[in-house]
């Protein structure tokens, strides 16, 4: 998902049943309220069907639909897990997520996506509010500090990030309060500060303060070791990931010979797992903490033949376009909003033998291929892939070769 960061837009927690068929009988009591889990009445193979059936409504036409990744376990799959907190009538404080469409949160202390550990984590540091007299913040009245919590953690490494999202920077009793949770949760390895004062739906402000542990966490994915600072973007079901990646990386056909562009590369996952089938790779990427953390990547894999660069993917395609840059091969993995004519037209004045576009929106690929499509880029085949199991969205895969 690549809009999670938005508040009302993160509630996603949901309950399959335990029923042997994996038919879900609604059994999460806040299903309805929070959203996330549109498919929890459909079994787990009901959901794959469906799901695999929009996308062959969308892009049927334009390329043959393969059959969908599933997941073997579908649950516990989100290494990332936000709160939202408040108080009850009688003053006791919930944490939670927030009612579709509101600001109201729902009390939820696990959830059958997330990571159980992140759920424990944050139901502890809930439980640590009130002796450490820590307000909760009230969007109303202004008054309080903390706002959000976040918890990030490597599927592969254990490492855990916890991210208190407050109004100030300043945090009483700082120290104390990391002892004690760090005595509840030794398996923690950095807590941030994450400073957002300003009158918005998106959960993280842009100030990080590191108060224990090195600010980020590292994972691995594909045998690449990737640092992911608290406002990087970071996939969220790592299993998928990696088949995915693996997938996008074989159907790029690499010798060994190509200069590869990684659009949109967010820490620069794919592009640097590429670079060792290539022969140099050009990252792009908006947002400057991911960038840092690409470059990071690149020397703690001792890659060397990887640049990134921080800026608009389309205006930077527009101008390797217009200084006639040689590109042989684009990995694409845009936001759910998905690509723009700037990028997709100087993918056509670059002409790239392949393009390998991963997208988590069928809605926008369908109308990007359409446009590719009429340029000279055809599509052989699109291959779903549920990493978001229980929720409506669908990722997918497709390779793109130049037909003129
Ligand atoms: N390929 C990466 C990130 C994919 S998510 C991965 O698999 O982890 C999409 C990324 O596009 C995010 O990191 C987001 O910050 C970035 N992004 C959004 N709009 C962009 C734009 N206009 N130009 C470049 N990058 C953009």
């Amino acid at each position: 998902m690549r809009d999670t960061e938005k508040k009302d837009k993160n509630n996603r927690r949901g309950f399959p049943s335990k029923k042997k068929s994996g038919k879900s009988s609604g059994a999460c009591p806040i299903a309805e309220q929070c959203g996330g889990c549109a498919y929890q009445h459909l079994s787990y193979e009901e959901q794959c069907a469906c799901k695999e059936q929009q996308v062959k409504q969308l892009i049927g036409d334009i390329c043959k639909v393969e059959p969908m990744m599933r997941m073997e376990h579908p649950y516990h799959y989100r290494n990332k897990v936000s709160a939202a907190f408040a108080h009850k009538r009688d003053n006791t404080i919930i944490s939670g997520v927030y009612a579709q469409g509101t600001h109201k949160v729902i009390p939820v202390d696990e959830c059958l996506i997330e990571d159980r550990k992140a759920d424990q984590i944050i139901c502890d540091i809930r439980g640590l509010l009130k002796s450490f007299k820590i307000k909760i913040y009230s969007e109303d009245s202004g008054y309080g500090l903390l706002r959000h919590v976040l918890i990030r953690r490597g599927f592969a490494s254990g490492q855990i990030l916890v991210v208190l999202v407050t109004v100030s920077p300043i945090f009483p009793s700082k120290n104390n309060f990391v002892k004690a949770l760090r005595k509840l949760h030794p398996e923690i390895t950095s807590i941030v500060l994450n400073v957002n004062d300003k009158d918005t739906s998106m959960v993280l402000g842009t100030r990080n303060i590191p108060i224990y542990g090195k600010g980020f966490i590292e994972d691995t994915l594909c045998g690449c070791v990737f640092r992911i600072s608290p406002t990087s973007f970071y996939q969220i079901n790592p299993v998928q990931t990696e088949r995915i990646y693996q997938k996008a990386i074989e159907l790029a056909g690499l010798t060994g010979e190509e200069r590869v562009l990684d659009a949109y590369c967010g820490i620069g996952t794919i592009g640097l797992i590429a670079s060792k089938k290539a022969k140099e790779v050009l990252g792009v990427e908006l947002n400057p903490d991911a960038v840092r953390d690409a470059r990071a990547n690149a020397k703690r894999n001792n890659i060397t033949n990887t640049t990134f660069f921080q800026g608009d993917a389309g205006e930077v395609m527009v101008q390797m376009a217009e200084q006639q840059e040689s590109i042989d091969v684009v990995f694409m993995d845009p936001p759910r909003a998905g690509s723009d004519e700037a990028f997709l037209s100087s993918i056509v004045k670059l002409q790239p033998k392949k393009v390998v576009y991963i997208s988590c929106n069928p809605q926008t690929l369908a109308r990007d291929l359409e446009y590719l499509k009429k340029q000279g880029y055809r599509a052989k085949s699109v291959i779903p892939a549920d990493m978001f199991p229980w929720s409506a969205h669908t990722e997918v895969i497709c390779s793109l070769s130049r037909t003129k």
